[in-house]
């Protein structure tokens, strides 16, 4: 059974006052039963956050981790330091990682790797760049991206694999694929989980979308059959926008 689901990702904004009062304003709404629901706060606020939050549906994860156990890297985070937080999700390879921090797939396998072997489950990110797409060559794209990373990923690890479809023309941008784009994207790399892993793999992965998902735009894009929810930056800033994206997902 796919889940539905609906991630905030937060990115660099919101500092301690700002998490306080965003996670003060949703505590007190009801959600629908049926769908989950991540934040993705910055670093210093995570345990702050996981504990304000202790009791509800709100579930709160990494945005990052760094490929390497631990050791001179100045800076970094480690899935150790996110696990004894008691923390169990983070997001990776999001298209802003890749293209400012330069990860690359080698090194988003062994982020993904290290996650799931250390019991962290993740919010795989991928998604083709505007140029891609004005030259039809997405499906190409997204299909190398996946089978050069997570579908090198052992079966019996799936069950801790959520994806993320992100095309990068419409991060941030206010342009939003539109649910026909979406679903066939989502579709399609569906049947590359099927064809790759099998069928009982691609039939519980949950695909969320994400790229300018707003509040009047979310209920469209979620009920299409391949889309099981979204990956929300700008948007999830807002409380009353986020919960009516959660809204959005509550019902189909
Ligand atoms: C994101 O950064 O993952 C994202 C989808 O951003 P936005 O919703 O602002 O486009």
């Amino acid at each position: 059974m796919r889940k539905k689901i609906v991630a905030g990702n937060w990115k660099m904004n919101n500092n301690f006052q700002e998490t306080k009062k965003f996670l003060s304003q949703i505590k007190v709404k009801e959600i629908g039963s049926e769908v989950e629901v991540m934040i993705a706060p910055a670093y210093p606020f995570l345990k702050f956050a996981k504990d304000f939050l202790v009791g509800t549906k709100y579930e709160i994860i990494a945005q990052n981790i760094h490929n390497k156990l631990h050791g001179a890297y100045t800076g970094e985070v480690s899935v150790d330091m996110i696990k004894s937080l008691g923390l169990n999700k983070s997001i990776i390879g999001h298209s802003e990682r890749r293209s400012q921090f330069k990860e690359t797939d080698e090194i988003l396998l062994e982020k993904a790797n290290l996650c799931l072997n250390k019991g962290l489950g993740i919010i795989f990110c991928f998604g083709e760049d505007l140029v891609d797409r004005q030259s039809k060559n997405h499906f190409e794209v997204v299909k190398n991206q996946l089978i050069n990373t997570v579908l090198k990923v052992e079966k019996n690890k799936w069950s801790n694999i959520v994806l993320a479809y992100e095309p990068v023309w419409a991060i941030g941008t206010g342009e939003t694929a539109s649910p026909k784009q979406a679903q066939e994207i989502h579709e399609f790399v569906r049947d590359l989980i099927s064809s790759s892993l099998g069928e009982d793999v691609s039939k519980k992965t949950s695909i969320l979308y994400g790229g300018s998902v707003k509040a009047g735009n979310a209920k469209e894009i979620f009920s299409q059959d391949d889309v099981d929810g979204g990956l929300i930056g700008g948007a999830s800033l807002v409380s009353e926008d986020f919960l009516t994206i959660i809204e959005s997902n509550s019902s189909y």
